[in-house]
């Protein structure tokens, strides 16, 4: 049932220690939308379900989004809870309005108030059921893809943390698959047999993260060498200092002048 290579699997050992995503009586909540990376995911979590040296409590959650014409219908839905079944998963699943949001108004920004909608769907439910964890299925391609999105579109230094315990909620989100490549998830489900559900976003495969993806298609050592800067460096880093306000800008001046 559980068929993960023992090199992949490694890998996801690897970052759960690294990143300390787990301790005795978690009570997991897995985002499950029936695409690639949250079927992986709930293959993972079962099999460290199984092997780790304490007890963790584990279910999924579908968050529909309710995008017109690519609700979740009762034959999908099935699938998903016959797929939580199969693991010995309890699946849940709630209905929402969150694309109707995402796209009202100038529609500039779709990704981000969708994003955020879901996760805090997703925490409230866990707030509510007794969870302390949600499990997400990011792997590195995707935290590379956010740190490049931040850097190019909002001129930030940032990425995905491996794990973030959010104040609002003390609800702490972790991604075990951090460590593996979406080439990895792909290969391990072709050879499960597994068919990922079909994103029902208008929008899939045209976002901005798409044109980055699309960048990074190909150079394995682009990817690695982002990871990298991706670290907290050991030596200081070589950026510029932060940037003044208006008035410290016009003491600076006032000072330079009058030495
Ligand atoms: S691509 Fe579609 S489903 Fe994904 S975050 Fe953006 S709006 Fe939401």
């Amino acid at each position: 049932m559980v068929d993960i290579n023992e090199r992949y699997f490694r890998k996801v050992l690897r970052g759960i220690v690294e990143f300390n995503m787990f301790t005795d009586d978690d009570r997991v909540l897995i985002g499950l939308s029936g695409g690639k990376d949250s079927l992986f995911l709930l293959q993972v979590m079962k099999r460290l379900e199984k092997e780790l040296p304490f007890f963790i409590k584990l279910a999924a959650l579908t968050v529909d989004l309710g995008f017109q014409g690519g609700s979740y219908e009762e034959e999908t839905l099935l699938h998903l809870k016959n797929y939580c079944q199969h693991l010995d998963i309890p699946h849940y699943f709630i209905r929402t309005h969150i694309a109707e949001h995402a796209f009202k108004g100038d529609g500039r920004n779709p990704c981000a108030t969708c994003s955020y909608f879901r996760r805090a769907v997703m925490s409230k439910f866990a707030q509510e059921e007794g969870f302390n964890k949600i499990a997400l299925g990011h792997h590195v391609d995707d935290a590379v893809e956010t740190f490049l999105l931040n850097l190019f579109y909002n001129g930030k230094l940032k990425t995905m943390a491996p794990v973030r315990f959010m104040d609002r909620s003390s609800i702490t989100i972790v991604r075990p698959l951090i460590y593996l490549r979406e080439s990895e998830i792909e290969e391990t489900l072709s050879s499960m047999g597994l068919k990922p559900l079909r994103s029902p976003c208008p929008i899939a495969g045209t976002t901005k993260r798409s044109v980055i993806k699309e960048f990074l298609r190909g150079d394995e050592d682009l990817v690695s060498n982002i990871v990298g800067a991706m670290r907290t460096p050991e030596e200081p880093l070589e950026l510029w200092p932060k940037e003044p306000r208006r008035h410290q800008i016009w003491q600076l001046f006032e000072e330079f002048w009058s030495k």
